[in-house]
């Protein structure tokens, strides 16, 4: 079980999350906990180090220091209600900001981050969040011990910021962590690892979900449950349409259709490993836990839902490419792209028609005008006529494995969005005819969300 930065938030929380993990556990279940930092613990010590780094001013570590052991002290004590306990999880946790204090200071003086410290510093989130759980399970009678991703056998590679853990991890950790199932909950710290050298390394941003991944791929756990703050994962965004409901199942490939368009529930990074060791992932609210939330798995079986969500991504913006001189000439989708990815443009959506005269491509807004401007010093001089741009769409996307060899889908998709006299700009579909995509004005990005949402009765998912 993973809980993420808002479930373990302060110290009442943590007691809420320890007081699940032994109600499960009394229900005969072995369990391992993986905690995220608390919430906006990782991103203040980041700006921080940044801060240390660029100005040297080691009276703001020292605010920020004070600040840091107070937010923990006080989560502490609300989590943990036996003196003994409370006192001996205060100690590690001054013994920790100690090292961490130094670090900053280390840093002042140097001028400099490198990527290695960056990791360093973001891994005091997750290592001071463990033992106050760890000590919340104590003082609930549960018998407990708190891991670093490392002491439970994630060795990465030399990544920092990114790092993957190498093909020892798996049986590193059901070495280390299966003998103890039967007689304590482990609390391992997520996010963070260690490479070969016992240097410590980072998953990447949200990188928990990879850990929980990785630890129940180890332990071939029956599943592995990630607890967040929604009911599962929604069939569209609840903000935009109130009648969204959770999905009770979906398979790996739909989620993972999902997450890499905006809904950002699950990365496939993350469950990567789950899904090679075929573990079904289960999305829960730790808010609701009597809600069954969605079950990840490998093949959903033949339902009738041909679609299963709704997304859509704001803050891109659209880029067209057009040219007679295009037409047959071999290598401009190459030079387009290459130029692109050498300008750090992230790309979201691409489409070509055959008469090959015009490429359009989606990319995130903040990436725009670099990318036009990089196109435009790439072809100064020939093929390419026309590079026009527009900041104001949104690409929404029909998601659904059911979709694939399904005819007729594309049509009420688009015969729905037509009966509502929404506009399609752009429009494309991978052959694994997963995902629908489409690009259309920015105000009329909700409209055509609640019309597909309603078209394919996503509203009555049970
Ligand atoms: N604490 C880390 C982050 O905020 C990892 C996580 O929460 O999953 O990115
Ligand atoms: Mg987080």
């Amino acid at each position: 079980m993973k809980f993420g930065g808002t479930s373990v938030g302060d110290g009442v929380r943590m007691r809420h999350v320890a007081e699940l993990a032994k109600e499960y556990r009394d229900r005969g279940n072995e369990i391992v906990l993986v905690t995220s930092a608390l919430g906006g613990i990782t991103d203040a010590l980041l700006k921080n180090a940044c801060e240390a780094s660029e100005t040297g001013k080691t009276s703001s570590v020292n605010e920020f220091i004070a600040d840091l052991k107070e937010k923990h002290h006080k989560a502490a004590r609300e989590a943990i209600n036996s003196t003994e306990i409370l006192e001996n999880v205060n100690a590690e946790i001054d013994l920790r900001i100690e090292e961490l204090e130094k670090a900053l200071i280390g840093i002042c003086y140097l001028g400099e981050l490198t990527m290695r410290s960056v990791d360093y510093i973001s891994s005091y989130g997750e290592r001071l969040a463990a033992p106050i759980l760890c000590g919340s399970l104590q003082s609930l009678g549960v018998s407990s011990r708190s891991f670093t991703g490392g002491e439970a056998g994630i060795v990465t590679t030399d990544e920092y910021g990114n790092a993957k853990p190498l093909d020892v991890t798996y049986s590193l950790v059901k070495e280390r962590l299966e003998p103890l199932l039967n007689e304590c909950i482990p609390v391992v710290c997520g996010f963070i690892a260690e490479n070969e050298a016992g240097i410590i390394t980072t998953l990447g941003r949200g990188g928990s979900d990879f850990t929980a991944s990785i630890i129940g791929a180890a332990l071939k756990a029956n599943e592995i449950w990630l607890w967040k703050e929604v009911d599962g994962i929604m069939t569209t965004d609840p903000a935009i349409v109130p009648e969204a409901r959770p999905i009770p199942v979906i398979s790996y490939i739909e989620a993972m259709e999902l997450s890499y368009f905006g809904a950002k529930v699950l990365h496939p990074r993350a469950i990567e490993p789950a899904i090679r060791h075929r573990i079904p992932v289960r999305v829960k609210n730790t808010f609701h836990p009597e809600l069954a939330g969605t079950l990840v798995v490998k093949d959903e079986k033949k339902s009738r839902d041909i679609v299963k969500a709704v997304t859509v991504i704001k803050k891109v913006a659209l880029i067209n490419i057009s040219g007679a001189g295009m037409v047959g000439t071999i290598g401009v989708a190459a030079r387009v792209f290459t130029t692109l990815a050498n300008a750090g443009v992230n790309i979201v959506m691409i489409s070509q028609g055959s008469s090959e005269a015009n490429i359009s491509i989606v990319v995130d807004e903040a990436h725009l005008d670099k990318a036009v401007k990089a196109i435009k010093a790439e072809f100064k001089n020939g093929i390419i006529r026309e590079v026009t741009q527009d900041r104001n769409i949104a690409v929404v996307a029909v998601v659904g494995a059911g979709m694939a060899n399904t005819p007729g889908v594309a049509g009420r998709v688009f015969g729905a969005l037509g009966s509502a006299q929404v506009n399609v700009i752009m429009i494309s579909q991978g052959s694994s005819q997963h995902n629908i995509s489409f690009a259309v004005s920015e105000e009329t990005a909700k409209k055509a969300v609640e019309v597909l949402h309603r078209e394919f009765g996503l509203e009555h998912q049970k």
